[in-house]
């Protein structure tokens, strides 16, 4: 059977018009054994055993609440029954190695932990384990002004960082921009990007070195600090995107860049959804450096009108674009002068423009509230799916077209808005989980919308990662070799599969 041939039948199997059940990749059951992990009061002697190597009381919480916090995501469009059993703190590189080295001899889960705001269940705990989270490791360690790069713990936070480069006048920046409570050990983790990310790529485009602590104890550095090197592998590219399951980052040299001398921020109005795409495309195809270029539907311009979260501004209830432009003064005009043009010849609107920083924030505080807007309409009972895919850029229309008419079918009260220059666009589908057969619902749908996407030569996620709610789709987009590939590294680097074990793969049964 050929490649294609075998893609389809899993398409079919995962959309369930197949009745073979779960799809899961059963191969290879010599290479890659199932792990056995630590029995409960194993890992109750490893909690112990870390009190005592570290010395102190408060490395290690077994609190309720803290356990909560860190095994479940009211964000997270998957959540699982278990919990962490225990979470611990580590203030040094040197404790999250005596961590590991514990953890590795009782065979105990350990769950990379920063910011807690990523989609798909990245941080749950199906096994128990222990989660590990950076909050103490929140330090600026040094900052290289004249090479334009920092050196940061994962717990600094993207915004942070940021306030702290303004304050220290260095005229520098880091452009990745996740969720708002996004630290930059997370950002790691996922692979993550943001409104940014068309003119300044993703996060593995900003990493220069990594201090990692393997499942075993042992610590490494991927790379020195040069902005190039061909030295070996490229282990950075191995470990951004991994979601904490190849080892724990406790260092992080990052680039920065500089701030731009100009800023503008603009929005547009189209009569349909299929305009606002095309115009973006041209945008891209015209070559227009624009610093982001945003997409939202009339359903979520609706919704943030509702959410009053950016009151008393009302926006116009139709597909919007939203624009960033950055540069010289002149390169900034002069790109405008070409957006504009393009929107016009896609039955856009007037271009609607920020006065000053004031109105630019404003202007952009539509785009960032969307989520919180989304959330805000939920009624008890209801929660939102968030889920992410990308296509090449030319396939956006018709994927979002395709997507929303199913969607409205159903009856379901989803909205669309994205990255719309990397081809990446999120659904939020709001739903009432106490009514029987509503989250199959939104389920089914979402599974369409990434075997679409596969279709169109598109990823099941261009930003929010894998986690634990997007295994099978992982499978169908790279097949069962290039996965097996994958399963090989972890089972090197990770030869008990104890690092945040059940994500990205299924462990080996
Ligand atoms: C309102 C909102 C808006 C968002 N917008 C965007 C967006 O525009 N673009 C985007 O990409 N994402 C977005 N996200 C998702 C989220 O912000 C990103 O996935 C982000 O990268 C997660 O960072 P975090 O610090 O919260 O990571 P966490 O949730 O703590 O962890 C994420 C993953 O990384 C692993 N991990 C954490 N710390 C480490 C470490 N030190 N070493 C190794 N592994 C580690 C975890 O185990 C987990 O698998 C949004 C989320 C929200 C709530």
């Amino acid at each position: 059977m050929g490649a294609s041939a075998v893609a389809a039948g899993a398409v079919a199997r995962w959309q369930g018009k197949e009745k073979s059940g779960k799809l899961r990749d059963y191969s290879n059951p010599q290479k890659f054994v199932q792990p056995k992990y630590a029995s409960i009061r194993d890992m109750e002697a490893a909690i112990q055993e870390i009190r005592q190597a570290t010395g102190d009381e408060d490395t290690i919480s077994t609190d309720s609440e803290d356990l909560h916090r860190h095994g479940y995501s009211e964000w997270s469009s998957t959540n699982i029954d278990g919990l962490p059993v225990a979470v611990a703190y580590p203030k040094t590189t040197a404790e999250v190695s005596q961590i590991a080295k514990i953890c590795y001899k009782y065979r105990v889960p350990i769950i990379p932990f920063s910011g807690g705001s990523s989609l798909e269940g990245n941080f749950s705990a199906p096994f128990g384990g222990v989660s590990v989270d950076f909050a103490f490791m929140d330090q600026i360690l040094q900052l290289h002004q004249e090479d334009m790069d920092i050196v940061v713990q994962p717990s600094v936070s993207w915004m942070e960082l940021n306030d702290e480069l303004a304050k220290r006048q260095t005229g520098l920046f880091f452009p990745v921009d996740p969720g708002p409570s996004a630290k930059i050990g997370g950002m790691v983790g996922t692979n993550c990007s943001g409104t940014n990310a068309v003119r300044y790529g993703t996060m593995k485009d900003w990493v220069i070195n990594l201090t990692v602590v393997l499942a075993d104890g042992t610590v490494i550095k991927t790379k020195r600090r040069p902005r190039k090197t061909s030295a070996g592998y490229n282990l950075n590219s191995l470990f951004v995107g991994s979601e904490g399951t190849l080892g724990l980052v406790t260092e992080i040299t990052l680039k920065l860049a500089v701030v731009p001398q100009e800023f503008s921020v603009a929005v547009v109005t189209f009569p349909s959804i299929r305009d606002a795409a095309a115009a973006a495309a041209s945008v891209m195809r015209a070559g227009v450096q624009v610093a982001a270029m945003e997409i939202m539907d009339e359903v979520q311009m609706k919704v943030v009108n509702l959410s009053g979260s950016t009151a008393p501004r009302k926006w116009k209830e139709l597909p919007t674009l939203f624009f960033k432009f950055s540069g010289t003064k002149a390169g900034v005009k002069e790109n405008i002068a070409m957006v504009s043009a393009i929107a016009k010849a896609h039955r856009g609107g007037e271009f609607e423009f920020a006065k000053d920083a004031k109105e630019q924030k404003l202007l952009w505080s539509a785009r960032k509230e969307s989520l919180w807007s989304m959330l805000a309409m939920r009624k008890e009972g209801s929660e939102v799916w968030s889920t992410d895919v990308a296509v090449p850029f030319s396939r956006l229309a018709d994927i979002i077209e395709i997507s929303k008419k199913e969607m409205d079918d159903l009856g379901l009260f989803a909205s669309v808005l994205g990255h719309i220059g990397d081809g990446n666009f999120h659904e939020s589908i709001l739903y009432d989980k106490t009514v029987p057969g509503e989250r199959e619902k939104v389920e089914q749908c979402v599974k369409n919308m990434v075997a679409r996407a596969l279709e169109m030569e598109g990823t099941c996620t261009g930003e929010h990662g894998i986690g634990i709610g997007k295994k099978e789709a992982l499978l169908m987009e790279v097949g069962i070799d290039t996965l097996g590939v994958m399963k090989s590294i972890k089972q090197a680097l990770d030869p008990h599969w104890i690092m945040n074990p059940g994500k990205i793969m299924d462990v080996p049964i």
